[in-house]
Order: structure tokens, then sequence, then C-alpha cells
């Protein structure tokens, strides 16, 4: 099956649970539920600020911060990167215990705390590597305007609402094959 992202790289779904023959998405309640959360919050998220950028620069500042151009973790506590701060969080995810947060929802605040305690990535140090090089090309995320979802496009994780353990758990093995460490 073929593997795509949408809008951004980080975030892959097999393209038949989510386009149909023509390449057009799929209704949303006909996508399986990990992917339908990750579209709808796509659709949230799409060039958002880079959360590292972020940290530097705060929101007053925000025009200094980059476009993320890339996506990891789940829904709700999931880390936007640019092109230069994603292989910080390869480096952390890989080599410095990010890891261990993989599927939970510390995940994105353990990440923020490495970052500004002022870790990075040795120089030189490779994020993860795309067929697809340029983030600019990818198709966007569709508009999603339904208060069915709504959960989704705030930011608190406390707002998890509508996602089963069993869902959860399954995101999680997901998450295993698809992203840095993967196993
Ligand atoms: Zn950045």
């Amino acid at each position: 099956m073929a593997k795509v992202s949408i809008g951004m790289l980080g975030w892959r779904f097999d393209e038949e649970n989510i386009l149909d023959e023509d390449g057009e998405f799929l209704p949303l309640e006909e996508m399986p539920p990990n992917d339908r959360e990750r579209i709808v919050r796509l659709g949230s998220i799409y060039n958002a600020p880079c959360n590292a950028c972020w940290l530097i620069h705060g929101d007053g500042n925000i025009d200094d911060c980059n476009t993320a151009q890339y996506v990891y973790g789940e829904p709700l506590s999931e880390v936007l990167l640019c092109e230069a701060h994603e292989p910080d969080f390869v480096y952390w995810f890989r080599e410095d215990g990010g890891s261990e947060y993989r599927g939970t929802e510390e995940f994105e605040d353990a990440f923020y705390e490495w970052f500004l305690d002022g870790n990075r990535a040795p120089d030189g140090y490779e994020g993860m590597e795309y067929v697809e090089t340029d983030p600019d090309d990818l198709p966007k995320p569709p508009e999603v305007d339904s208060e069915e979802y709504s959960e989704l496009e705030g930011d608190d994780v406390s707002d998890r609402v509508g996602l089963t353990d069993e869902e959860i758990a399954e995101s999680g093995v997901d998450f295993g094959s698809e992203y840095p460490g993967g196993r």
C-alpha cells in the first residue's frame, strides 16, 4: 500500500484509507478513526509555527518563527517542527530519551523541556530521511468545518475525547513503525 503525507512530513497514511481513486479525500466518516483524527488535526496545525522556534521567540515575536513542515507524535500532543529544528527532535527521540515518551501525553512537554534546557542535536546530525523532499509539494489537508471535530482543534491534551484506550493503543503500534527510532 502506498503511503502518503498530507500537508506536513512525519505523519503518514495508507493512501487507500484517506483518498479515493481520483486522489480526492474520502468523506471523513469513511476514514479509519486514527487516520480521521490526524487528518482533522492537520487542518488545524497546517501552517502553524514551529514549536521549537516558538520556544525561542515566543508569542511576542511569532513572525520570527518558521512555519512547521514536520509533525511527530499523536494528535493533540504532537510536536511541530521546521526544517532547522527537525534534527533536534529526531536526536532527542533516538538518542536522548525521547522514545520513552512514545505515545504518551507527556510526549510534547518532554521535548519542550529538553529543548528549553538548551539541548540540541550535534552539528550535522541528520533528521529523518524522506522520499518526498519538499513539504511544499504535499497535498493540503481538507478544510474541516464541523462541530463534531471541535475537540481536535484545541490544543489541550485534557480535551482528548473521542479516543478509546484501544485506539490509543493501536496508534501506539502504528507509531512504532512510522517514527524515528521505530522498531
Ligand atoms: Zn524551528
